[in-house]
């Protein structure tokens, strides 16, 4: 069977996930149980997203190329966040200059209760200077950084949230 939570695939006879260890729920035919299983899948994938980060490193810089103002944007802070689906921020970014379309975006990530910083490629050739950037977690419990919008979008390579 697979995992509502996390999509894992594992043998049924287990109580629980081995992945995430969510609770083997078996699908009836009763509705009202239906709804329960869900709302108890969303609550168990909350408490992982609630103890998972991205926050984004944007730096801005005047007309000469001078460093000016740098700050960190958490893309993981919208509330009631579901799978498969697109969130955006409010406020383009400017991003001049693209080269060959290529970027690492500095990110700093926190996921059970250790804070890496990296950075996440993309392909943003297709893209004009200005875009907004969003947030999508799969079914698998991975998160992409969007850049775009709801027209057009390209997605970072993935980061697992568990
Ligand atoms: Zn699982």
């Amino acid at each position: 069977m697979r995992c509502r939570v996390c999509n894992h695939e594992y043998d049924e006879k287990l109580s629980s996930c081995p992945n995430c260890g969510f609770l083997t729920l078996r699908i009836t035919d009763f509705p009202e149980t239906q709804d329960f299983g869900a709302s108890m899948v969303r609550q168990y994938r909350q408490i992982f997203l609630d103890a998972f980060s991205i926050r984004i490193r944007l730096y801005g810089y005047d007309k000469n190329l001078t460093l000016k103002e740098e700050k960190e944007i958490d893309i993981t802070r919208f509330p009631e966040i579901e799978p498969e689906t697109n969130y955006w921020l409010e406020n383009p970014v400017c991003h001049k200059d693209k080269g060959d379309g290529l970027i690492r975006l500095p990110v700093v990530i926190t996921r059970n209760q250790e804070t890496m910083e990296t950075s996440l490629a993309a392909d943003i050739s297709g893209l004009g200077e200005n875009f907004h950037l969003g947030l999508r977690i799969s079914g698998e419990m991975q998160a992409c950084i969007l850049f775009g919008d709801e027209e057009l979008y390209v997605q970072s390579e993935p980061v697992d949230i568990m």
